[in-house]
């Protein structure tokens, strides 16, 4: 019998997910099951994606910088990268300006849930509050001073550090191209088998896929608060999703025009990494799979994907950006405030620089947001208001981030001559099950 495709697995395995968990919160036992018994194989699998992110960043980029012929063609692809990156970033956060304009869902919000939304999710809010502010101590330059690693082992040590692997592998690969060929040979032999090596280990991960989805969305429907606060923030939920399935369509519009690919082709080959973006609300964790579909199933050659997808996880992250413009302009409406043409320009500006300093874990965009109602002059204890829905919503924008990242990869990848057609046909045919 013909396996089902891994997006279907993906698929069931979150629906399953979902039931199997709106089963066992209606016993107090099978909420403790879910917790004690299901949930950790979740954790089993988000750490099995991160344990390889590491590796792979390193492997990738060394090898596919050293592929490049000369330093030239680095940094045309890192103009162009950054610039779509910016480009598609504003083209979010306008988005999220204007569905919020249109719609208005603050001014819905009748004032005894303000009161009682106020009320419950204060000290979470306050605690987002205050790891904002640890971040906005820092110098302006900090974030560049960052980028630099005094050590590199100690930089590999912590996932948070991605750009500072990305800084050390673009640093030693540029390296390589400059000493005699026979001389990087071993060495890039070495980096190339390592590459192969991690792309077959995200394979034998990726079986794992459907069962990892499951126990993530059971637990998390286990420990989700009442349904009332849901429907409470029914019409701001709305705006956000309305304004991330417009990127989405932008995203395929670009695709479609620049490169000429079907919509249906793109489509296929992402949706195992959207799904797990929204099963895990991490970009980081999605990282290795993203990396994986983009090179083997969408043809992006690998100087390309791995060069723009890992930058990309980092510093853009469309969903959050065009979130934090709705959340802002929502809390500003729910407390009665009227926002000037110049604040939301400011906030165009704001949302635009936190969603890259975001980091891509779940619940990030959130701790930024602070950030950018700080600067529009809208009280900050407004998260309270928005906190009952943030996770759904990170599931969401963590699929639209990286959606835009694959776009993007394969945007540049055909303005430098670099998409072929992908390595595997038969999109599933390289799961060592099927
Ligand atoms: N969870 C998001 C990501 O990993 C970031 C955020 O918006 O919270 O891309």
């Amino acid at each position: 019998m013909r396996k089902l495709a891994l997006h279907w697995q993906i698929l069931l395995g979150m629906i399953f997910g979902v039931l199997f968990g709106l089963l066992c919160s209606q016993f107090t036992w099978g909420q403790s099951l879910v917790i004690d018994w299901i949930k950790p194989f979740g954790t089993i699998f988000i750490n099995s994606l991160k344990l390889i992110a590491v590796p792979l960043i390193l492997a990738s980029l060394i090898k596919g910088v050293s592929d490049l012929k000369n330093i030239a063609q680095l940094s045309s692809m890192g103009g162009r990268t950054i610039g779509m990156y910016l480009f598609t970033t504003l083209i979010a956060v306008t988005i999220g300006l204007t569905v919020v304009n249109v719609i208005k869902p603050g001014e819905t919000l009748s004032e005894s849930t303000r009161t009682e939304l106020l009320a419950a999710y204060a000290n979470d809010a306050a605690a987002k509050q205050s790891v904002a502010a640890a971040q906005k101590e820092a110098g302006p330059l900090q974030a560049l001073v960052d980028l630099v690693p005094s050590n590199i082992f100690h930089a590999m040590g912590d996932n948070a550090n991605m750009l500072q692997v990305i800084f050390f592998a673009l640093f030693f690969g540029i390296g390589l191209v400059f000493i005699p060929k026979e001389k990087a040979k071993a060495v890039k032999d070495f980096f190339d088998a390592l590459n192969e090596v991690i792309l077959k280990l995200i394979d034998l991960i990726m079986i794992a896929a459907p069962f990892g989805v499951f126990a993530l969305l059971a637990a998390l429907i286990a420990e989700a608060p009442s349904v009332d606060l849901f429907r409470a923030l029914g019409l701001y939920t709305l705006t956000v999703l309305l304004g991330l399935l417009l990127m989405i369509v932008f995203y395929l519009f670009l695709v479609r025009i620049f490169t000429g690919k079907k919509i249906g082709f793109f489509l296929k080959g992402i949706s195992p990494a959207q799904l797990l973006a929204f099963s895990t609300s991490s970009s980081a964790a999605t990282l290795p799979v993203t990396m994986e579909r983009v090179h083997e199933h969408l043809g992006v050659e690998e100087d390309v994907s791995s060069f723009v997808l890992p930058i990309g996880a980092t510093i853009n992250m469309d969903g959050t950006s065009l979130y934090q413009a709705v959340a802002a302009v929502f809390i500003a409406q729910a407390f009665g405030m009227d926002l000037s043409l110049s604040a939301q320009l400011g906030i165009i500006a704001t949302a635009t620089l936190a969603s890259i300093g975001s980091a891509a874990v779940p619940g990030a965009g959130m701790v930024m947001l602070v950030i950018v109602l700080a600067q529009a002059g809208i009280p900050e204890a407004g998260l309270a208001l928005i906190f009952a829905v943030d996770r759904p919503l990170d599931m969401c924008r963590t699929s639209v981030n990286v959606t835009g990242d694959a776009s993007v990869s394969m945007l540049v990848a055909k303005w430098l001559g670099k998409l072929g057609s992908p390595k595997v046909k038969n999109w599933d045919d390289n799961y060592p099950n099927s």
